[in-house]
């Protein structure tokens, strides 16, 4: 089990509802999808080291700071002699390899990650050693998709591509490791310097006013559902979803758009648009969260 889980980005949430919500541009669309399939590959990583059975600490996704430098680790491995540090990449396809770029015929090249893992290690080892530890760090970029190939790589390369993932995993998994106090505690350390919001986050420009309202399905994201008694129904998939469960995903969408306004039960009913009365949507509130205030100046924490 991973001793830090990983989660998607406040970032990559917001683009999820935006692309619901808006007509995202080219370029954000672009930015969103590569967001997304980045995860997904993140994920498929954690289902590997998941398997591991010699004792480590799995770090998923840590985003820290050295020297005013931020930086972002997808995931690492604690060891007894060694923290092992992996660069996760989706990349799908085939390419060429070159010092600068990965390179294709159709001229969609990719820039060669060895440089972002070079700068990764070395900022973490700057944290490391102001933290007194002395792991040897191992830094790696995976190539996650059997989908990806990469033509004249030099042997010598810290990647791991596709083909390489099992017998790689298997070398991970023989490495001697007894891990004692120290190790619990660097793991806490880093986990406490973890920034949850990263410093430079990138977003549409979105208002409340240019959002579309209403509800939509769980599985496939359509606004084509109905309410039959306590259900909300999709008209699309089929899927059903109890309206009370409906309606806090929506609020918790709300809420990830607009941290700073009040959650409240008129704001919610428009929001979640085909719930019939307000009252219904107060009910699940009071049930769900801490209300402040009486009548119609009541909010919800
Ligand atoms: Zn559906």
């Amino acid at each position: 089990m991973p001793y830090k889980k990983r989660s998607e980005s406040v970032v990559l949430k917001t683009l999820r509802i935006l692309n619901k919500r808006m007509k995202l541009t080219e370029d954000e669309q672009r930015y969103y999808l590569n967001l997304e399939k980045g995860f997904e590959g993140e994920v498929q990583f954690d289902l590997l080291t998941e398997k591991l059975q010699r004792s480590c600490h799995i770090l998923n996704d840590l985003q820290l700071e050295s020297n005013k430098s931020s930086f972002q680790l997808d995931s690492s491995l604690i060891f007894k002699e060694t923290y092992s540090l992996f660069e996760v990449k989706n990349f799908e396809g085939e390419y060429v390899y070159d010092s600068e770029y990965f390179k294709t015929p159709s001229g969609k090249d990719i820039q060669n990650p060895l440089d972002q893992l070079k700068r990764s290690k070395l900022l973490l080892s700057q944290i490391l050693q102001s933290l007194g530890c002395k792991l040897t760090i191992e830094a790696y970029v995976i190539f996650i998709n059997p989908h990806f190939t990469l033509y004249q790589t030099p042997p010598d390369l810290p990647f791991i591509l596709p083909t390489q993932l099992d017998p790689f995993m298997k070398k991970l998994d023989q490495k001697p490791s007894r891990l004692n106090q120290t190790h619990t505690n660097l793991a806490d350390k880093l986990i406490s310097l973890h920034q949850t919001v990263p410093p430079y986050i990138h977003l549409p420009t979105y208002t409340y006013e240019n959002l579309k309202k209403g509800m939509t399905c769980c599985k496939c994201n359509t606004f084509s559902v109905r309410i039959v008694g306590k259900k909300l129904i999709c008209g699309k998939c089929g899927f059903e979803e109890l309206v009370a469960t409906a309606v806090l995903r929506n609020v918790e969408e709300f809420r990830i758009l607009f941290p700073e306004r009040k959650v409240t039960a008129k704001i919610i009913h428009e929001w979640c648009g085909i719930v019939d009365s307000r009252k219904r949507i107060s009910r699940v509130l009071q049930k769900n969260f801490k209300m402040t205030g009486l009548g119609q100046w009541a909010f919800y924490e």
